[in-house]
């Protein structure tokens, strides 16, 4: 049997009666979009979080567009952002109209190097949108410190990071804003598109409330420009059985991650590292080796499928391509392209699955590589 990467599937089987349940009640009530379903869900991933406002929007990369426009940033504003990341963060900058700025990773931890930020800084800079990456924080200390002193707005995205904390406090409730993805696959994942936004600014949750639908206050009137990101009903009431299950699915994350750290220890890989600031959530367990791609087509082989986050960095791809601006050394990006491996994570993973990874890596190293 195939070892997927992510398991979406086996996730709705472990919930599979409350989620069904759920369903079927939205399905039998007369509300299908923005109704109790997505107000009770804010509130309680307001509460999850830490924070008093949550708003529910179709996905993450709306989250961040949303957000972006909300906190009134736009045309010729400059956002600093990696360039190690999902498309979708620097994508949603520019549908929000600004101009993304990228930056390199930390060799250690993948995530922000706050070291380059002034580099890239203008007097046009008016955010930056840090990634907590693969489950784990980015150095809120030194992006907090920065943010202050050149008086820039912190706008988290915590779309592979949801109940990942720093310092003892969730992610999500640093940021002026913070911004989750809750797209299948993710820690906290309906059964297709949604997303959340979290902040503690009363008037900016207001604003963000209006632009995801027309930039109403009452119904049919626009206030302000804004568009349609809302959130349905049958995804807001899978969110909900699922949120009662994120601590515990964390903690496996967390679980299979020191089981694959101890089982692949001593090989000439690089395991992933943890801030001691920071409690990761593993989104993803990513090694890095000079073997990649042939590792690749041999677990592959052994019928397993490992992922690549992510194979091209966004500054070298067709749409970006000598397009954006970035910091003049973008090595650690451009040399994790071709090293990382993302091998099977999800919380239903099983002992003998997580043996059979194992196993075929250091097969691997030992008959194929020696
Ligand atoms: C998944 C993801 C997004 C985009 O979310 P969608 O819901 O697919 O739009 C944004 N940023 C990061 C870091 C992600 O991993």
């Amino acid at each position: 049997m195939k070892i997927h990467c992510a398991n979406p599937k086996a996730q709705f089987l472990s919930q599979h009666l409350e989620i069904e349940k759920a369903v079927l009640r939205v399905l039998r009530s007369d509300r299908y979009i923005l109704g109790n379903e997505v107000i009770a869900l804010e509130e309680e991933f307001a509460k999850y979080i830490g924070v008093e406002n949550a708003i529910g929007v179709a996905n993450g990369t709306d989250a961040l567009e949303v957000a972006i426009r909300a906190l009134g940033i736009g045309f010729t504003d400059e956002v600093i952002t990696v360039s190690h990341t999902a498309v979708a963060t620097v994508a949603a900058i520019e549908s929000a109209g600004a101009v993304p700025i990228l930056v390199d990773v930390d060799p250690l931890t993948f995530t922000i190097n706050p070291l380059q930020l002034s580099e890239v800084i203008s007097d046009r800079t008016k955010a930056i949108v840090v990634v907590h990456i693969y489950g784990q924080s980015v150095d809120l200390d030194a992006i907090q410190d920065f943010c202050q002193e050149h008086d820039l707005k912190l706008i988290e995205d915590v779309s592979q990071a949801h109940g990942a904390s720093w310092k003892g406090k969730r992610l999500g409730s640093f940021g002026d804003v913070a911004c989750f993805s809750c797209y299948p696959t993710k820690n906290l994942g309906a059964i297709g598109d949604a997303g959340l936004i979290t902040t503690n600014n009363k008037e900016l949750a207001k604003k963000i409330r209006m632009i995801r639908e027309y930039g109403w206050q009452s119904r049919n009137i626009s206030e302000i420009i804004g568009r349609n990101s809302r959130l349905d009903e049958i995804q807001a009431s899978i969110l909900r059985v699922k949120l009662r299950k994120l601590d515990s699915d964390n903690k496996k994350r967390n679980e299979i991650a020191a089981i694959y750290s101890e089982g692949l220890k001593g090989l000439p890989i690089i395991l992933p590292i943890v801030n001691s600031n920071s409690i990761s959530v593993f989104h993803l367990y990513v090694i890095r080796s000079k073997f990649r791609d042939r590792l690749k087509e041999y677990l592959i082989k052994s019928d397993i499928e490992p992922g690549i986050h992510y194979p091209v960095p966004i500054h070298l791809q067709p749409a970006y391509l000598n397009r954006i601006r970035t910091s003049s050394n973008m090595n650690v990006t451009e040399t994790l392209a071709s090293e990382i491996l993302s091998l099977p994570m999800y919380p239903e993973l099983n002992e003998t699955q997580i043996t059979r990874v194992i196993t075929a890596v250091k097969k691997f190293y030992e008959k194929v590589v020696s």
